[in-house]
């Protein structure tokens, strides 16, 4: 990303009209979000007709749904999204609204209680540490703070996060204990994980005896275009390379059904699932199944599944076309940003120059625009380079999207400029 050689009266010349853009901007008084990767309301009412929820609450042997049990959640919903996210039926659970409660429930799980494989709980380790590919995501990053978990960043590539690195730091250090994965459409660059990511995660021998991917298939359906992304099937190469109880898949329906009112996923080896749910027997008599069973009701099979995911990108690809097209328009060829295109999941991820994000999203935030703070893609809020903004264009109208984006371009001109003229003239 380097400037084109402008000279210095050209570039005064963009910074001033920069300048100009954005007084203008900020007189119009604009108040537009495009800080969380929410579903749209119209996103919402896809699934509607999920309220209507309708006697018998019987499931498909018989069992009475009203009552308590029923840990491992409803078999007919877990067949549903056995294939998507990779996990045979048996080994896949339903639980409650959100995988993210599951993620803080495993941290928690591995830090009292020694995972399968492991000689010791997490928090009778004097430090543990887990690999953070960045970008990524601030929820895991959080988690991680929470628990005393130190980071460890780890770049991505184009398939995922950088192998050579990963494997390094777990070959060596007994300490790392996990990595967070996102691996479709991953948050925050839209990233998909090639096969040979995948083999050498679940391959890679570790130091650490007790070593977990957190496998968080957030997207794993949720694709913008018509050919959808596959990925390699991670259970199965752990169990083939010998590291059966390596993962731990997550998901939801959180952008399928209602981002308040879905079901989450967990997936895992047999001695894992078992291990989990003798875990979550002391923490629950059983799940919501009445949510699980509207799911069924609405949603069907695989196939349903795959429709309803169509209606969800029919709204929501415009909305991505839109932010390609307005910073391509604004910003292509000035050597000022770059950006992904992604083909599925809920981000794009804006790239500026060095040193230029946090201010980016401080002239966005004068205009009007809210952004995902600079710096959240990255362990502890800090981004060295000061360089990705995440951009999330779901929740918004197109227009008010297209709003966004114009301004946001104005904004990386006026701060990418200046950049450029204070380190000409230092
Ligand atoms: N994982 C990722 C990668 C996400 O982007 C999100 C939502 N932004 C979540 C998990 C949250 O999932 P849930 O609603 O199931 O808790």
């Amino acid at each position: 990303m380097t400037a084109p050689a402008s000279t210095v009266e050209e570039l005064t010349a963009q910074r001033d009209r920069a300048r100009q853009d954005h007084a203008d901007l900020v007189a119009r008084g604009l108040r537009l979000d495009l800080t969380r990767g929410k579903p749209s309301p119209r996103q919402l009412d896809l699934a509607e007709d999920l309220l209507d929820a309708q006697a018998p609450a019987v499931s498909a042997d018989g069992t009475d749904l009203r009552n308590y049990g029923g840990l491992q959640g409803l078999p007919e919903l877990r067949a549903i999204f056995g294939d998507s996210l990779q996990v045979p039926v048996e080994q896949l659970l339903a639980a409650g609204n959100s995988s993210l409660e599951l993620m803080h429930d495993a941290l928690v799980f591995a830090q009292l209680g020694v995972v399968p494989g492991g000689e010791r709980r997490w928090v009778d380790e004097p430090e543990i540490a887990f690999l953070c590919p960045v970008p990524g995501y601030d929820r895991h990053f959080a988690l991680c703070e929470r628990f005393g978990i130190r980071m460890i960043p780890v770049p991505m590539t184009a398939g995922g996060p950088d192998m050579d690195v990963v494997e390094r730091l777990v070959a060596e250090d007994p300490r790392v204990k996990g990595i967070w994965c996102v691996p479709k459409y991953s948050n925050p660059d839209g990233t998909v994980y090639s096969d040979e990511t995948v083999r050498r995660l679940a391959a890679m021998p570790t130091a650490a005896r007790d070593f977990r991917i957190f496998w968080d298939n957030a997207y794993a359906v949720h694709h913008l275009g018509d050919e959808p992304a596959e990925i390699a099937d991670l259970l199965g190469l752990c169990a083939e390379h010998g590291n059966p109880d390596r993962a731990f898949v997550f998901g939801s329906t959180s952008k399928i059904t209602f981002a308040g009112g879905g079901v989450a996923f967990f997936g895992a080896s047999p001695a894992n699932v078992e291990w989990w749910l003798s875990c979550t027997a002391k923490r629950s008599i059983g799940p919501d199944k009445i949510n699980q069973l509207r799911h069924v009701r609405f949603l069907r099979d695989a196939e349903g599944l795959r429709e309803h995911m169509r209606r969800h990108a029919a709204l929501l690809r415009p909305k991505f076309d839109a932010v390609d097209k307005i910073l391509t328009s604004e910003l292509g060829g000035t050597g000022l940003a770059s950006w992904t295109s992604p083909a599925g999941g809920y981000f794009i991820s804006l790239q500026v120059p060095e040193g230029c994000a946090r201010a980016v999203v401080a002239k966005a935030k004068e205009a009007g625009i809210n952004l995902t703070p600079a710096g959240a893609t990255h362990p502890y809020g800090d981004d060295p380079a000061d360089r990705v903004i995440r951009i999330a264009p779901t929740y918004p109208e197109l227009p008010e999207v297209e709003q966004a984006i114009a301004a946001l371009a104005t904004c990386v001109r006026l701060v990418g400029t200046e950049k450029i003229l204070a380190d000409l003239n230092s």
